[in-house]
């Protein structure tokens, strides 16, 4: 499970978008703070397009060009990114410039200027690690020199009209500005020891209660994200995603969260403005795919032998195959679309998150076929509507689904609809038909149990399904049939370059061929 309200993304470091692309930069691996009404905030999220925008950062354009998923983006061969990595560097020169300049004027006087206004750089983007060494710095030196200064127990030093006591004023302000330290981490103190600022008591004393009462806010703010499913499965890049959708007009509200699975969220939106290319569907269902990624370790065989995808698979990294899940959902579900099978319309696919219609209504999303108790009547129609969907997801759409069952199955006007399909492959996967037969065994006994008299077993499924003829009378021997076919297929893929001609009469498709 993702950590909360904050990126579980391996990538999603914090820190300007520049140095994850900056070619001299460290690739970035610590994590951001930031509190999760920070991150929710529409002025965050600007901030965080600013920053992209800024930044240049290439995948934005790689997605802005359209659904499609291209292989590789080009990363330091923009010029317009260089020079604005160089300005970057320049202004933050500019600025490290500007402080020492500020601290020279204000010195120990108990006013000070400020030169904050005429810094350059974006305030989001100033806490880089040079900053902080800066900062440290500052703020740790004075304080060991200070601390031998401090009053001793009897409440004074020195001799005669040199005596201090530890009421005295600057020694005084000196301990409690040392004493912010002991503030939460949150509590932004400032320089004020690099500064040698002295704090009164009653000051201090008020920043002590604002701070106390801060950390108790904030810890408010806590619980209240460990209750937010939404919030909690979403990293910020995410958000950004949903908000640019929202920001564009593509969807009008996203209103809360359908289902949280190992793999994806889903959540409910309505349906914003229609482009000239598209109608927009009056209510949405937005598919993100987690991007934490030791679910989907158990996925490999589903994607790395499915040929579509194989080229590709070798040259990726994880964050891509998450993203190819979703653009294989995607694919799947445009051909499913095309044959007629009811199933979500794909509306749009950004990076790993899937907009598609909203199989249901007013929010309500259509039961599970598992929740949902029919008339034997409409059992009946259910089993035989299923029945032809395999056929035609077989013969039609070249896939078998892969994780068919009364799950993934969604009950709604009348009719079965089918869903979750980012894992269907096509019947020539070296795995496709152990899939298939898995299927047919979950059907098949989900409508037996059902009462649906004329259901297929199993193995008469699979035969009906795939329109092949394994005679084997017991599951053992039929599963051994199944495996043979299989190794056959890959044997003349290997020694023919093409498919067994029982499997696909007309040889390769091609790999889009949507
Ligand atoms: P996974 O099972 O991999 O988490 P699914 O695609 O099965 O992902 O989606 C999870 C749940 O979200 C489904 O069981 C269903 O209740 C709901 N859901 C998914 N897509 C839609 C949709 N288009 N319309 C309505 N509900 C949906
Ligand atoms: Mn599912």
């Amino acid at each position: 499970m993702d950590p909360v309200g904050i990126a579980a993304a391996p990538d999603a470091g914090p820190g300007p978008a520049w140095r994850s692309k900056c070619p001299w930069g460290a690739p970035n691996t610590t994590s951001i703070s930031c509190s999760l009404a920070d991150v929710m905030s529409e002025q965050l999220a600007k901030e965080l397009q600013l920053e992209e925008e800024n930044a240049a950062f290439p995948e934005v354009v790689a997605v802005d060009e359209g659904p499609f998923i291209t292989g590789e983006n080009v990363d330091t061969s923009s010029d317009l990114m260089l020079a604005q990595m160089l300005q970057m560097e320049f202004d933050r020169e500019y600025d490290a410039q500007l402080r020492r300049e500020e601290k020279k004027i204000n010195g120990d006087s108990k006013v000070s200027i400020s030169f904050e206004n005429y810094r350059k750089v974006h305030p989001y983007d100033s806490d880089s690690s040079e900053d902080e060494v800066d900062w440290q710095d500052t703020r740790h030196d004075p304080y060991r020199a200070d601390k031998p200064t401090t009053t001793p127990r009897r409440g004074f030093v020195g001799k005669g009209k040199d005596i201090t006591t530890k009421h005295d004023e600057v020694v005084c302000g000196r301990k409690n500005t040392a004493r912010m330290e002991n503030f939460a981490p949150e509590f932004q103190v400032g320089d004020g020891i690099g500064m040698d600022l002295k704090l009164s008591n009653q000051v201090f004393n008020a920043l002590k209660q604002h701070a106390y009462s801060e950390e108790r806010r904030s810890a408010r703010l806590h619980e209240k994200k460990e209750h937010s499913t939404a919030e909690k499965a979403v990293d910020p890049k995410t958000r950004l995603l949903l908000y640019k959708m929202v920001n564009a007009g593509m969807l009008e509200t996203i209103t809360g969260c359908i289902s949280t699975g190992k793999e994806s969220v889903v959540f409910h939106a309505y349906g914003g403005n229609a482009t000239e290319d598209k109608v927009i569907p009056p209510e949405c269902a937005i598919k993100v795919f987690k991007t934490t990624l030791n679910e989907f370790k158990n996925r490999d065989k589903y994607i790395k032998d499915d040929y579509r995808f194989k080229d590709r698979f070798s040259k990726l990294n994880p964050r891509k195959i998450i993203r190819m899940w979703a653009e294989k959902e995607m694919h799947n579900l445009t051909r499913m679309q095309n044959a007629g099978i009811p199933c979500p319309q794909v509306v749009s696919l950004k990076k790993h998150v899937l907009v598609m219609s909203f199989i249901g209504q007013d929010q309500v999303p259509a039961p599970k076929l598992k929740d949902v108790t029919l008339s034997s009547e409409d059992m009946k129609k259910a089993y035989y509507q299923i029945l032809n969907m395999m056929q035609q997801l077989y013969k039609e759409c070249n896939l078998v689904h892969a994780d068919l069952s009364e799950y993934n199955m969604l009950w709604h006007d009348g009719k079965v609809w089918l869903i979750d399909v980012s894992q269907s492959v096509e019947p020539t996967h070296p795995h496709g038909l152990e899939f298939l037969f898995r299927d047919c065994r979950n059907v098949s006994q989900f409508f037996q149990k059902g009462g649906v008299a004329e259901a297929l077993n199993e193995r008469e499924l699979f035969n009906a399904v795939s329109g092949l003829n394994i005679t084997a009378d017991n599951e053992v021997d039929f599963q051994a049939e199944i495996e043979a076919l299989e190794k056959m297929n890959e044997d003349h893929v290997q020694n023919h370059g093409k498919k067994l001609s029982m499997f696909s009469s007309d040889g390769d498709p091609p790999i889009y061929d949507e």
